[in-house]
């Protein structure tokens, strides 16, 4: 019997047993597919198609290019700025929350492939790690990075926890005299840098010697220091190695303080673990190359400062052939035409010679744009004294040099300096100026609105209306930045000039007139402020283009829902069922929870990724989690005044595990906190403290001591110090860290995910208990440290019948977080963590009982209205009727796949098969090992599995070699599988790598028997 689970044999027996579309499937065929090797071909497939049409398309220059503001800079807000054409995109900065817009905003990743960066900031870059997986996906093989020098390490830093396999990260060499050129545009980089005096590092404006195109240059009294750097850094190296020494191991477990701001940078934490391990099983990458970069990394921090603006032109374009003249001339239609087009001259059989400038229209040189930040007033002196922007300012001598637009990034208080404007006057009246900083509001997000005011008509409390207003609300112009206005199309006399340069650009005496003109002679609000959409198309010259901005429609938010049938009824229901509930209860304003992020992985337009804000009271918040985004998800739910106060009571954050989904939005969210500090004159105000997994320190050592400096904004609190029964936190620090927090306890445990992956209980001084499981499959150490909890929230990535899935994944499935839940006995379960695919809404399960809620993002939620969650079921699943209806069908087709690609196997083991059918005993499906391991019926109801009283396991053991283990979890009474009774403890689990979990843990369930 054994050998019928060979592959072939498989797939052909459950042909003959799944025939019912019903929504259940066969969970281990549905592995075995999950687990085929398709994703990387289907990569490499998109990656050749990719060649192909590039190759094609490489000679052409392309006939429209347009400029679009995708994240305004607003804050919390990504800066990002796309540049598209029929055939490429650029990226100009990428902030932390740029694939999130794209994603809703559908713009194609998949043609990026150079990304072009002003300084090496958080607001810059946050949002590159996150871009590059995404673009990795849709098969794009390499991506270049431009800008200050030093970007790519990035990627080095992340490397442990963003995988690029088949994303090629190259940094194009951006010194002032080199030139990017592609078959759309020309890039010169301008280098700008910060004028302080270090005793290292001398400044100097060398123009002369450079010309006119070169930037001031960045000499550094090289050898001897550049040596001493070296030398530091070998210094460091061997401390980080010594960490790992009996001593420092000693230390490390002792107390925080061996982590705190003070003293990380002696503290080298090194972090070698793959996160990822049991999602790919290729091998994995050494990551033993810390040292070989040392030299590298020494440059690195002499580069710190450095900025880079970019001055770009579009290539020129042959004028169009004007099919009027070739008639005139006498050219017959055919290839000749085609010649003519491509500028060479031909002779017609009658032996007259045609040029192709005679039957053409005139060329269009290419207009120039200049993308600039000066990112503070220290930097101004290399700014405005830079050579390379004069050609383009009102004294260039050419026409077609006089810059068509520029692209501000400049913070709004160095844009506010006098030397600043005074080199914005320098332009010509002709140039646009397009402003991307933090004086814009619009968010750039539609969909997180809209689903908002549908939540929001279910409860006001529980779903308020955000406090983003920075938004266009159809019909009304509000939240326009201070100085919004555009002057060119305005002011007719002005719009004149620009005009004559647009429509005729070899008018030579109207150039002359403007770099005559006198300075300064147009208003202050010459500055455009962007919308999320706002385009200005360089080719053809259209100009600026606000048509297409963001702008919400609440009202068709709030109709489109009472349109759905039987809603309107409902939702009167609704209204006394949680007037009469809310009686019955008593409602103390805090703690409250808001849900800032309830998606898992990637984040998805209505879903951010992982992130939750417990208030546990007026003057103290919790952060538990913080995927990309969190910042501008705070900002966005209270508004900016709010927000900052919110920021600033964030006394401490719990990071789960160091998968890129909970803890890429740390930086950002350090910035804005403190931030929030000075805003508020709370300078002085204590380092957050941050419980998490102590490898942390690795990236964020990395990034402080490289990009910017962070570490100063928190105090690392390991949870590994911090395990139930086992606390090594130094006593002082505990109590410390207690009463910071307000608690009475705070618990972690290792749980089943990756390495070093945590859940956490807090108790609160009054009294309740809130546990949070982070990424886990169904855990007994969750469950003794959660113990009678009065709210547990539990990741559920997965419907139930995808329960194979989530073993790949480690993850839970909705019935086996209840599971847990109940099995711990706790008041409230929240479910939260889910896949993408249930963007909207995840299926719901029967067996919710009244204690069980699924979270949304900017839900905001007091402990003691959790019972009014569950009232809202029946209005959610018509709100989301069709998105449900959605999840049902795919259910369905996915099923119908499965029984697809078993036909297509047919063939081949149909033979097979009927050998197979003269072993078994009898020709009974039921009797089929197959059906009866999974049972027939593992629909809707979902019934939680339960490893010891389904008897069919006996069966099951033998496919245990390929197949993972399904849940083991079975009812508190009975004895879940522990170290024990054979299965790998939860501990062992993190402390090995993943491979014994593939065979212990199915062995444990056969040792059961
Ligand atoms: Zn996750
Ligand atoms: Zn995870």
């Amino acid at each position: 019997m054994i050998n019928i689970f060979k592959c072939n044999h498989f797939k052909s027996l459950v042909f003959f047993q799944v025939k019912s579309y019903s929504k259940s499937v066969n969970s281990n065929l549905n592995f075995l597919l999950e687990t085929m090797p398709k994703e990387h071909k289907h990569i490499a497939e998109a990656q050749k198609q990719r060649q192909r049409i590039k190759e094609k398309l490489a000679k052409y220059v392309p006939g429209r290019i347009t400029l679009q503001v995708l994240g305004t800079g607003a804050q919390g807000a990504p800066r990002s700025l796309y540049v598209f054409s029929d055939q490429s995109r650029y990226l100009f900065n990428c902030g932390e929350g740029t694939q999130r817009l794209a994603h809703e905003h559908k713009m194609k990743l998949a043609k990026l492939e150079h990304i072009f960066v002003t300084q090496r900031t958080w607001r810059n870059i946050g949002g590159l790690p996150g871009t590059a997986l995404t673009i990795q996906d849709v098969g794009v093989p390499q991506i270049t990075l431009h800008g200050p020098k030093g970007l790519e390490e990035l990627f080095t830093a992340t490397k442990r926890f963003v995988i690029l396999r088949d994303l090629k990260i190259e940094m194009a060499d951006c010194s002032a005299n080199n030139v990017f050129e592609d078959n759309v545009m020309t890039v010169h980089y301008v280098p700008i840098v910060k004028t302080y005096v270090d005793e290292n590092v001398v400044i100097e404006y060398d123009t002369v010697k450079q010309g006119n195109n070169g930037p001031p240059s960045l000499m550094v009294n090289t050898a001897v220091d550049l040596n001493k750097a070296v030398q530091a850094e070998y210094e460091l190296a061997e401390v980080g190695t010594s960490t790992r020494s009996e001593k420092s191991h000693h230390r490390n477990r002792r107390g925080s303080r061996s982590c705190s701001p003070s003293i990380p940078k002696t503290e080298e934490v090194e972090d070698n673990i793959d996160y990822y391990a049991h999602e790919h099983n290729r091998q994995r990458n050494n990551y033993s190359d810390k040292f070989a970069d040392m030299t590298r990394l020494a440059f690195l921090k002499d580069t710190k400062d450095e900025g880079m603006c970019y001055i770009c032109k579009l290539q020129p374009r042959p004028g169009a052939l004007s099919l009027d003249k070739c008639v005139k001339y006498g050219v017959p239609s055919g290839p000749l035409l085609g010649k003519l087009k491509m500028g060479q001259d031909i002779t017609l059989p009658s032996g007259v010679v045609v040029k192709s400038k005679d039957v053409c229209e005139p060329d269009d040189p290419g207009p120039i744009f200049l993308v600039v930040d000066c990112p503070s007033e220290d930097y101004l002196d290399s700014f405005v004294n830079n050579p390379a922007f004069k050609n383009h300012q009102a004294t260039a001598t050419k026409n077609e040099d006089l810059a068509y637009l520029v692209v501000h990034f400049t913070p709004q208080h160095v844009m506010d300096s006098p030397r600043y404007r005074e080199w914005v006057d320098r332009f010509s009246p002709s140039t646009h100026h397009l402003v991307l900083n933090e004086s814009n509001t619009c968010m750039g997000s539609i969909s997180v609105h809209r689903v908002q005011h549908k939540l929001n008509m279910l409860n006001s409390t529980i779903f308020p209306l955000l406090g983003d207003k920075g938004s266009r609300i159809d019909g009304e112009e509000i939240g326009e930045a201070p100085s919004m206005k555009r002057m060119k199309t305005d002011d007719d006399s002005k719009t004149n000039v620009s005009d004559i340069i647009e429509n005729n650009s070899s008018v030579d005496s109207q150039l002359q007139l403007l770099s005559v003109q006198p300075k300064s002679i147009y208003p202050n609000d010459s500055f455009t402020y962007a919308n999320t959409f706002c385009n200005f198309h360089l080719r053809p010259r259209k100009g600026l283009d606000r048509s297409s901005e963001l702008t919400l429609t609440p009202k068709q938010y709030v109709e489109e829902t009472m349109c759905e049938e039987g809603f309107p009824q409902i939702l009167k229901d609704l209204q006394y069922l949680l007037k009469d509930k809310t009686r019955e209860l008593k409602i103390r304003p805090y703690p409250r929870l808001l849900f800032l992020g309830t998606g898992s992985c990637i984040p998805n337009k209505t879903r951010n990724t992982s992130g939750i804000l417990l208030e546990a009271s007026e003057h103290t918040n919790i952060l538990i989690d913080c995927g990309e985004g969190t910042y501008g998800q705070i900002i966005r739910f209270f508004g900016p005044e709010k927000a900052d106060l919110v920021l600033a009571n964030i006394k401490g954050i719990f990071i789960s595990h160091l998968h890129a989904d909970h803890h890429i939005g740390l930086i950002g969210l350090l910035q804005g906190r403190r931030r929030a500090l000075d805003k508020l004159n709370r300078s002085n105000f204590h380092p957050v403290l941050l419980l998490a997994p102590k490898q942390i320190l690795a990236w964020l050592n990395f990034y402080d001591k490289y990009f910017e400096s962070i570490c100063k904004e928190f105090e690392l609190i390991p949870n590994a110090d911090l395990v139930h029964d086992e606390q090594t936190l130094f006593e002082g620090t505990k109590v410390r860290v207690y009463l910071t927090l307000e608690m009475s306890e705070i618990c972690t445990t290792y749980v089943r995910h990756c390495p070093n992956a945590f859940g956490i209980a807090f108790t609160h001084k009054s009294g309740y208990k809130i546990c949070y499981s982070g990424d886990t499959m169904p855990s007994e150490n969750l469950i003794n440290v959660g113990l009678n909890c009065d709210l547990l929230i539990h990741e559920a990535t997965m419907e139930d019948e995808l329960e194979q899935e989530a073993v790949t994944k480690m993850h839970s499935t909705t019935s086996q977080a209840i599971e847990v839940g109940r099995n711990m006995s706790a008041r409230h379960i929240l479910l939260t963590h889910f896949s993408q695919r249930y963007a909207k809404i995840p299926r719901f399960n029967d067996n919710f009982g009244d204690n069980i809620g699924i979270a949304f993002d900017n839900m905001q939620i007091r402990l003691d209205e959790l019972p009014l969650v569950p009232l809202l079921y029946p209005a959610l699943k018509l709100m989301f009727a069709e998105h449900y209806e959605e999840l049902e069908t795919k259910a369905v087709k996915r099923q119908l796949k499965l029984d697809k690609q078993e036909s297509l196997n047919l063939d081949v083991s149909k033979s097979e098969y009927q050998d197979i059918l003269k072993e078994r005993p009898s020709g009974k499906r039921s009797s089929s090992p197959i059906t009866a391991a999974y049972g027939s019926n593992r629909s809707g109801s979902a019934k939680f599995p339960n490893t010891r009283d389904s008897s069919p396991h006996n069966s099951r053991s033998s496919v245990k070699d390929r197949s993972p283990n399904r849940s083991w979890l079975g009812s508190r009474s009975s004895s879940p599988p522990s170290s024990k009774d054979g299965s790998i403890s939860n501990r062992n689990l993190t402390n090995n790598n993943r491979s014994q979990l593939g065979s212990q843990n199915p062995a444990s369930s056969s040792n059961k028997r």
